[in-house]
């Protein structure tokens, strides 16, 4: 089968722009499947001739004891057991918050290979110094990324596709 990629983070990091991001407008690298609606949460990507399927996420709130916010940690939580690979978001905008924290010691203990993404660096000039506090993770570097702007995306695919 294809290698699964998911896409996960706290709510509002920009996980679904990147997602539609690479299953919508990138047409060369995208592969739609018959029958799948609008709100789908999968896609067909291929980069580079590597084919695997993205999963987008509703997000996770770690402390949240809100009943729709522990079902979508929980859906994410079968997402990450599922992946190959898991690209954790995070929002360079908000800066380094202690949920990320949890967040990735879920992910730590899930033994999957992390790519770390550093959304919103609409700027790469402006916002790059801001990006490195994300080292502090400890989950490996950061990827800087605006999904608003498609900027970065193919460097943060290069490095996806190396953990297949
Ligand atoms: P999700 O909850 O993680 O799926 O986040 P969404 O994709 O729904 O995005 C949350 C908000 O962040 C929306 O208002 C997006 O327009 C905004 N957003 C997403 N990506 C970027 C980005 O690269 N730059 C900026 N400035 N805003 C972004
Ligand atoms: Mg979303």
């Amino acid at each position: 089968r294809k290698p699964i990629v998911a896409v996960v983070g706290r709510p509002n990091v920009g996980k679904s722009t990147l997602f539609n991001a690479l299953a919508g407008e990138m047409i060369s690298i995208v592969k739609d499947s018959p029958g799948i609606t609008r709100d789908r949460i999968y896609a067909d990507v291929t980069w580079l001739d590597r084919a695997f399927t993205l999963i987008d996420t509703g997000g996770i709130e770690p402390d949240s004891s809100d009943i729709i916010l522990s079902q979508m940690r929980e859906q994410a939580q079968i997402a990450i057991d599922t992946a190959d690979v898991i690209l954790f978001m995070v929002d360079v905008k908000q800066g380094l918050v202690d949920s990320d924290s949890k967040v990735a010691d879920m992910l730590r203990r899930s033994h999957k290979p992390v790519v770390l993404v550093v959304n919103k660096v609409d700027s790469f000039d402006k916002f790059m110094a801001d990006v490195y506090e994300f080292y502090n993770l400890g989950i490996g570097d950061p990827n800087p990324i605006s999904a608003a702007n498609r900027m970065g995306i193919g460097d943060l695919l290069d490095e996806v596709i190396r953990h297949f």
